[in-house]
């Protein structure tokens, strides 16, 4: 049992998440590495406490509700929860199964409201939420199910943000836009070349740059933020073009 503030990551075996754990154990949070994978969430908690950073690993699927709720009661009440585990993948509408449908809401959408519902019943005032949402919520090609379960986490991110404001609780999403992650390069050269073309910057950016903003959005220097998205895309979200 640590005496720091303790922080829950979920998904933080790879990508975003694991910049995040990096980053909040660097603020000085007790890491929660949560992630599906054990053998990642072990390396990347393993890798924090070899910079003597306070962190440890759990195996947890975060659209199981019992293991869920059992993970979160097992811990201190939590000073700071990241919904970040998540899943994309191409597909036209035409070939998307209401299963597939149904599988993106139960890990981007539905997951995120478990692990809040099961934090919230012990967190404290100065308590914070964050949602790792996407840019892609404003519209995306072939991803009709990704889309609105990522549409779903803004709205959940409002939703609670509201319910728990007299309690001193903040909830916020970050809306990253193309980042450099595993995830990323699942996808076809082709598609990665013609979504870097589209980039005002020209490039991805980097998991750190995500984890910089949830850093701020945790911090108890910040108490007036609340049920905002915050884009991290390089601008892409500006709708226009930088040639
Ligand atoms: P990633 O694939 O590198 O990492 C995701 C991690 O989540 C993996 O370690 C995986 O094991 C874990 N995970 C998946 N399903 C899980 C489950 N059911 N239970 C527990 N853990 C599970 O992905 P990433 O690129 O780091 O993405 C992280 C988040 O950022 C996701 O929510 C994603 O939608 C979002 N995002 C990513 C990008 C991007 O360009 N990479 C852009 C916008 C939003």
């Amino acid at each position: 049992m640590s005496d720091r503030p303790y922080a829950l990551v979920t998904g933080a075996g790879s990508g975003i998440g694991r910049a995040i754990a990096q980053r909040l154990a660097e603020d000085g949070f007790h890491v929660v590495v949560a992630d599906l994978d054990v053998s990642r969430a072990e390396a990347v908690a393993g890798a924090l406490r070899a910079q003597d950073l306070s962190a440890e690993a759990r195996q947890v699927d975060v659209t199981d509700e019992a293991a869920v709720t059992a993970l979160v009661a097992a811990l201190p009440p939590l000073r700071a929860l990241v919904n970040n585990a998540g899943f994309f993948r191409d597909k036209p509408i035409a070939t998307t199964t209401a299963e597939d449908f149904r599988r993106a809401y139960e890990v981007n959408t539905i997951a995120p409201f478990l692990l809040a519902r099961a934090a919230l019943a012990r967190m404290e005032s100065g308590a914070r939420i964050v949602n790792i949402a996407s840019r892609a919520y404003l519209g995306a090609l072939n991803q009709v199910d990704y889309v609105a379960s990522k549409g779903g986490v803004v709205s959940l991110t409002r939703a609670l943000a509201m319910e728990v404001i007299r309690r001193g609780i903040l909830v916020n999403a970050v809306a990253p836009g193309l980042i450099d992650t595993p995830l990323l390069q699942q996808m076809t050269p082709e598609r990665i070349a013609a979504q870097l073309a589209l980039q005002p910057t020209g490039r991805a950016g980097r998991p750190e740059d995500v984890a910089n903003a949830v850093s701020f959005l945790v911090s108890p220097r910040t108490d007036f933020i609340t049920g905002q998205v915050l884009f991290v895309d390089g601008g892409k979200s500006l709708g226009g073009t930088a040639v």
